[in-house]
């Protein structure tokens, strides 16, 4: 019986290792991919406190680095089930079963899709999800931003100072993110507003050569561009745990700023829970909290 399982190894999930290792918990992490999580991708990282400009990458292998000389364990198996037994937790990935006193889950969250043909095919053609990520590689081209919310509103304007031009095109005419973000992008002359449309095609040969956008009326435009950002929203991953926390309307788990979910024991942290700021920094915050309050319930103390 392990004391706490960790489901995922974002910067929320670590932190929580960190965290339970020097209360001299036993920690199991469980992880379907790769240490680090979404953070993985930014190639500067400007706003973590004490480290002024550093890759995701490299953040994330000294976070992995410092859970493992902790003591944590890692086991990179995908967990698809959490069952409740009251005094202990099963949580089941597609390969094993482990029991725990606690379980955090801090699963986080992947990129929405258009859900296009082709789509899967071109990312790192074309086809990105990530501006500040991928951005530097359309310098002086031209680029289109699907979305209307502030990630996608900021890559936008991120992207207008990189790409030669940058058609914004959003389902909508009223834009979901901030309207500041919104006068700013007007102002720029190399951004073109493509409003109530939607992308519904991937031109391409071995890259990414053009879209087709369809307006509320049913006209289909093409439009020629070297990249297409994708800036759609994120889905949380947490749909496998219902069994033992609530999800609001969009997906993301309840909790309160204590962590704490609707089943003793089962405790959330990072994006993949319900919350206004998701930032690193908040993310080592929750997972901060959720591993104090697990150990707080393990010795009894809650
Ligand atoms: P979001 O706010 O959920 O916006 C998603 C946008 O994508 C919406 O405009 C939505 O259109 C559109 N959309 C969703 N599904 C679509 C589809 N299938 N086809 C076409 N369009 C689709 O997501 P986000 O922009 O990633 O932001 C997530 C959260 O982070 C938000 O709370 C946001 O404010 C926050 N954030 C904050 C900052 C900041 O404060 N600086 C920066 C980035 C993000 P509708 O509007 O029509 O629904």
């Amino acid at each position: 019986m392990t004391d706490i399982i960790i489901i995922g190894a974002g910067i929320a999930g670590m932190t929580s290792a960190i965290y339970a290792r020097r209360a001299s918990k036993s920690v199991l992490v469980l992880e379907a991919k790769s240490y680090g999580g979404q953070i993985i991708n930014t190639p500067d990282v400007e706003n973590y406190p004490a480290a002024p400009h550093i890759s995701g990458f490299d953040l994330a292998t000294n976070v992995y680095g410092q859970a493992k000389a902790l003591g944590a364990e890692f086991k990179f198996e995908k967990a698809v089930n959490i069952e409740d037994h009251g005094g202990y937790k099963t949580v089941a990935t597609t390969k094993n079963s482990y029991d725990a006193k606690a379980v955090i889950i801090a699963t986080g969250s992947e990129n929405r899709k258009l859900g296009l043909e082709n789509e899967d095919r071109l990312v790192g053609r074309g086809v990105s999800y990530c501006a500040t990520c991928d951005g530097a590689f359309f310098r002086g081209k031209t680029v289109a931003v699907a979305g209307g919310g502030n990630t996608a509103l900021e890559d936008a304007l991120y992207l207008s100072d990189v790409a030669g031009k940058v058609y914004l095109i959003h389902r909508r005419d009223a834009f979901r993110g901030d309207d500041g973000t919104v006068e700013r992008l007007k102002k720029k002359e190399n951004v073109v507003f493509v409003l109530n449309s939607n992308v519904t095609k991937l031109i391409a040969d071995k890259k990414l050569t053009s879209i087709e956008v369809t307006d509320k009326e049913g006209v289909v435009t093409p439009i020629e561009v070297d990249g297409l950002f994708v800036a759609v929203g994120r889905i949380p991953e947490n749909q496998n745990f219902t069994s033992v926390i609530d999800l609001d309307a969009a997906g993301y788990a309840l909790s309160g700023e204590d962590c704490r979910t609707r089943t003793k024991g089962v405790f959330v942290a990072g994006d993949t829970r319900q919350k206004d700021v998701r930032q690193l920094v908040t993310a080592a915050s929750d997972g901060a909290v959720a591993a104090t309050e697990a150990i707080k319930y393990i010795n009894g103390l809650e």
